[in-house]
C-alpha cells in the first residue's frame, strides 16, 4: 500500500484523476501528508471539474444589444420632447440641466427602470481607490398603509454618500465628510444585473464638499473638454463645418484566469493579487504555443457569458483570444468616445469578476501576477474625431485633409516629447514596476514609433521648409507630395513595432505601457490635457506669423516644421526591450524612471502644475491631494505584500520544509542505524544541509523585511514613505523569494503546501 493511500483515506482526499497524477510515494510519514492537503485537495476539485454552461439566450447580439441602457432610443420612449432635447443638449455643450427637466428625467427613466424590473438605483462613481463605487438606495417609500415607488430629479442630479472612507489626501478631513456624486449625463444610466436583482446605475462624478475632484471621471470630463476647446480652432484652419472634437479610445484588456480552488489555497493571490512565491515551471511560454491557440473550452464558455453581460449593458466588446502566457487572454472592444470607453472598461472588470465566479474561475487583473511569466497590461488606443466624420489621425483623401492629418500627427509628437515624463506617471502604480522594461512591456523611457512611411514624410518636411525665408511655391509642391504619400501609411500594417510604449498604428496611436488593472481615465485625461495644451500653442504660433505677414499653410508648415525638430529625441524605431535603447535613451537625455514613488513626483513639477493648473484640469490642491493618495496607496499595497510574504514564508513555507527535513533527518537516523550512514548517507546529509541553509536565510530576510518596514514607517511624509518602501522593503522580496523557491525545487512534491506555476497555469 502506498502512504498516499493510507493518507488518502485518513484525510479523505479526493478519489481519482489527481491520485494518479501525483503517482506514488513511498515512506512519508503521515503527518506531512497533512500539511499539504489542501493543495492536493485544490488540484484534485480542478482536475474534476465541469464547464459550466454559459447562460446564453440563443439570440442574436443585436437582440439585446444595449437592451439595459438609457441610450437615445430608451430617451426618445420614455422621456418628453423637452427633456430629450435638453438632456441632449447637455450632452452635446456640457450646459447644466435644470430642476424642471431633470424632475422629468428622473421620471423617465424610473418608468423605464422599473419596466426592466429594477427596484432600486444608485450613483455609480469611480473614487481614487481604482474600483467602482455604488451606494444603493430603493425606489419604495411608505405612504399610507403601503408604499409607493419614487424617484426625484434630485435624487438623479447629486447623491451624498458617506464619502469618509473613500481617499482624498487630506482634502476631506474625516469630520467633514461631506462629499458628492453628480450625475454625468454623457455616460448613459443602466441596469446591472447581480443574480436577479436590478439596479438602475446612474454615472456620476464624485466631489468634495468644498468643490475639488476626488474621482478619476471628473478631471477625464474637464480634460476632454478642454481638448476640444482646444482642437476646434485647429481643425477650423482646415474644415470649417466641425462643430465638435471627441478623443476616442479603444482599450484592450489582458488577463489571467485561475481556477477557484487553486486560487484560496495561495494566501498571496487572494491579498495581494499576484504570486510572491513560486519556481518557474520547465515549460513556460517560451514555445509561444498558447497565443492566439484554441482556447479552452471553460475559459470559452465564460468568455461568452462575460460578453453577453457587456453587450447587454452596450460595452461592444468584439475581441477575444489567448495571450501570450499560459492562461492569459486578452478582449477588446469598438473604440468609443473616451469618457464612455473608460465607463465601460471600469464596467468590464468588474462583470469580468462577477462572471468568473460563476465558472468557479477567478480573473486576475494583477499586472504580473506571475514571475518569469508575461504580464499584463491595457493598451489604450487614442485618437480624436470631428462630429463631420473625420478621425484627426487618419490621413485622408485630398491634400488638405492630409494637411490636417500632418498638423495633428505632429502635433501628438511634439505633446508627448514636452511632457513624456507626465505620460511616464500616469501609468505609475505598484503593480506596473513589476511590468514596465521586464522585457515583455515597454520600457519606463517613453517613446513613440511612428513607422518608415511617417518617418520619411516627417523628414522630407523638415528637409525641404526652409526655417528661415519661406517659399509659397515650394510649399504648394509639398503638401501635393505630402498627399501622394500618405495613402501608404494606410496599405502598410506590417512594420508594427510590438516594443514601443506609444505606437502609431495607422489611424490612431497605441499607448501600450498602461497596467491592466488600472483605470485608463489616468493616462487619458494626460493625453487630453497635454494635447490640448500643445494645440492651443500651436495655433498661438501659427497665429503669429500670420500676423507678421506669412500665409497660413506657410505659417503651419513652418511650425511644424520646428516641432519635428524638436521632437525628435522621443522618435525610436528599434527595439525598445533592448539594452542599446536604454543606453540610447540616457544620451538622448530621456527619463527613464522605473519605479513609481519616484515617477509620481512629476505630477507635482512646476512643469505638471503649469500645464494642468493653467487649462483648468487640476487645481494646485487637487494635484497635491492626488499626490499624497498615489504614493500612500503605493505604501499600502507593498505593505500588504510584505505582510503575506512574512507571513507566508513563517507558517507555511518553513514549517513544510522542517517537516520534510525531519523526514530526512529519520532517514539518516535509519541509515546509521543499518551501518550504511558513511556509504549510503552523504547525498541526503548534503540535501538536508541545503534545505537548513534555506530556512535560516528565510527567517533571516524575514527578520530583515519587518526591520525594514519599521524604519519606514517613520518617514516624514507620504512620499519618503513609498520611497523607503520601495528602495528598503520591496528589494528584500526577492531574497525571501529566491530561498523559497529554491526550496520548492528540492523538497518532496508532495509536501509542498502551496499549488505550484505549473498546476496554475496548465490545468485548464
Ligand atoms: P490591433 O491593434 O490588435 O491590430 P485594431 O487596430 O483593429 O487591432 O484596433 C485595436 C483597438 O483600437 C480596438 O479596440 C479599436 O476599437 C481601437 N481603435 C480603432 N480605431 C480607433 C480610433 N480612431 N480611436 C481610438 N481607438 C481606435
Ligand atoms: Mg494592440
Amino acid at each position: 500500500m502506498t502512504v498516499l493511500e493510507t493518507a488518502g483515506s485518513s484525510l479523505s482526499l479526493g478519489e481519482g484523476r489527481c491520485r494518479r497524477q501525483m503517482g506514488e510515494v513511498i515512506s512519508q510519514p503521515k503527518t506531512i501528508f497533512f500539511m499539504s492537503s489542501a493543495r492536493k485537495k485544490a488540484v484534485d476539485t480542478v482536475i474534476n471539474r465541469e464547464v459550466v454552461a454559459p447562460r446564453l439566450t440563443g439570440a442574436k447580439v443585436s437582440d439585446y444589444y444595449a437592451s439595459n441602457v438609457f441610450n437615445d432610443k430608451a430617451m426618445r420612449d420614455h422621456l418628453s420632447d423637452d427633456a430629450y432635447k435638453a438632456v441632449r443638449e447637455a450632452i452635446k455643450t456640457g450646459k447644466k440641466i435644470n430642476r424642471e427637466v431633470s424632475e422629468s428625467v428622473a421620471q423617465g427613466m424610473k418608468a423605464w427602470a422599473m419596466g426592466k424590473g429594477a427596484n432600486s438605483y444608485t450613483h455609480w462613481f469611480q473614487p481614487l481607490t481604482g474600483a467602482t463605487a455604488e451606494k444603493h438606495d430603493m425606489f419604495f417609500t411608505p405612504k399610507g398603509d403601503g408604499a409607493i415607488e419614487v424617484f426625484s430629479g434630485d435624487a438623479l442630479v447629486q447623491q451624498e454618500p458617506d464619502a469618509s472612507s473613500f481617499p482624498s489626501g487630506g482634502i476631506r478631513a474625516t469630520f467633514e465628510a461631506r462629499g458628492y456624486t453628480a450625475w454625468d449625463p454623457n455616460s448613459p444610466a443602466f441596469i446591472m444585473e447581480i443574480g436577479d436583482g436590478k439596479t438602475l446605475c446612474i454615472p456620476t462624478i464624485f466631489i468634495s464638499y468644498t468643490g475639488e475632484t476626488l474621482d478619476y471621471k471628473a478631471p477625464l470630463l474637464k480634460s476632454s473638454h478642454f481638448l476640444e476647446e482646444a482642437a476646434l480652432p485647429v481643425v477650423h484652419m482646415f474644415d470649417k463645418d466641425a462643430t465638435r472634437v471627441t478623443a476616442t479610445l479603444g482599450w484592450e484588456q489582458e488577463y489571467f484566469l485561475i481556477d477557484e480552488a487553486l486560487y484560496y489555497t495561495r494566501p498571496d493571490l487572494m491579498f495581494t493579487g499576484r504570486t510572491l512565491v513560486g519556481h518557474s515551471p520547465a515549460k513556460g511560454q517560451q514555445l509561444e504555443d498558447h497565443y492566439f491557440g484554441t482556447i479552452p473550452e471553460r475559459v470559452y464558455a465564460y468568455m461568452l457569458d462575460f460578453e453577453q453581460e457587456c453587450h447587454k449593458l452596450g460595452i461592444p466588446v468584439r475581441t477575444r483570444h489567448n495571450e501570450v502566457a499560459p492562461a492569459q487572454f486578452e478582449c477588446a472592444p469598438m473604440f468609443e468616445e473616451v469618457n464612455v470607453a473608460v465607463d465601460h472598461n471600469q464596467l468590464l472588470m468588474d462583470i469580468m469578476e462577477r462572471v468568473a465566479r460563476r465558472h468557479k474561475l477567478r480573473v486576475l487583473l494583477h499586472e504580473k501576477p506571475f514571475a518569469g511569466i508575461n504580464g499584463s497590461g491595457k493598451h489604450n488606443n487614442w485618437s480624436m474625431g470631428t462630429d463631420t466624420g473625420k478621425n484627426l489621425l487618419s490621413p485622408g483623401k485630398t491634400p488638405k485633409n492630409n494637411m490636417l492629418f500632418i498638423t495633428f500627427f505632429v502635433n501628438v509628437l511634439k505633446a508627448v516629447s514636452e511632457h513624456a515624463d507626465l505620460l511616464r506617471a500616469s501609468i505609475a502604480s505598484a503593480n506596473n514596476d513589476h511590468r514596465l522594461g521586464a522585457n515583455e512591456a515597454p520600457p519606463a523611457i517613453i517613446s513613440a514609433f511612428i513607422g518608415s512611411y511617417m518617418s520619411n514624410v516627417l523628414d522630407e518636411i523638415e528637409k525641404r521648409v526652409a526655417p528661415g525665408k519661406y517659399d509659397e511655391l515650394s510649399n504648394a509642391n509639398l503638401k501635393l507630395d505630402i498627399h501622394n504619400k500618405i495613402p501608404d501609411v494606410m496599405l502598410d500594417n506590417t512594420d508594427r513595432n510590438r516594443t514601443s510604449p506609444f505606437a502609431f498604428t495607422g489611424n490612431k496611436f497605441e499607448f501600450r505601457a498602461v497596467g491592466s488593472s488600472a483605470n485608463c481615465a489616468q493616462s487619458m485625461t494626460v493625453m487630453n490635457t497635454i494635447m490640448g495644451n500643445q494645440l492651443v500653442n500651436f495655433k498661438a504660433e501659427v497665429d503669429k506669423l500670420v500676423k507678421d505677414g506669412e500665409g497660413k499653410d506657410g505659417a503651419i508648415l513652418r511650425v511644424l516644421r520646428g516641432y519635428i525638430a524638436s521632437s525628435k529625441s522621443i522618435r525610436f524605431e528599434g527595439d525598445g526591450y533592448s539594452d542599446a535603447w536604454e543606453k540610447e535613451a540616457k544620451k538622448r537625455g530621456l527619463s527613464n524612471v522605473k519605479t513609481t514613488p519616484y515617477a509620481l513626483d512629476f505630477y507635482v513639477s512646476k512643469k505638471s502644475k503649469d500645464v494642468f493648473v493653467k487649462n483648468g484640469i487640476y487645481t494646485e490642491r487637487e494635484l497635491e491631494a492626488r499626490y499624497e493618495i498615489m504614493n500612500h496607496s503605493y505604501v499600502l499595497k507593498i505593505d500588504i505584500e510584505a505582510k503575506t510574504l512574512a507571513d507566508m514564508a513563517t507558517t507555511v513555507i518553513v514549517p513544510s520544509a522542517i517537516g520534510y527535513l525531519n523526514t530526512l533527518i529519520g532517514n539518516l537516523k535509519g541509515l546509521k542505524e543499518v551501518g550504511i550512514l558513511g556509504t549510503a548517507g552523504k547525498s541526503q546529509k548534503d540535501l538536508a544541509t541545503r534545505i537548513a541553509a534555506h530556512i535560516n536565510a528565510i527567517q533571516d530576510g524575514v527578520a530583515k523585511l519587518e526591520a525594514a518596514m519599521e524604519a519606514a514607517h517613520k518617514a516624514k511624509t507620504t512620499s519618503d514613505a513609498a520611497k523607503a518602501y520601495c528602495d528598503k522593503v520591496k528589494p528584500l522580496f526577492d531574497v525571501i523569494r529566491n530561498e523559497a523557491d529554491a526550496l520548492e525545487q528540492i523538497v518532496d512534491d508532495n509536501v509542498w503546501p502551496l499549488p505550484k506555476y505549473r498546476e496554475m497555469l496548465f490545468i485548464r
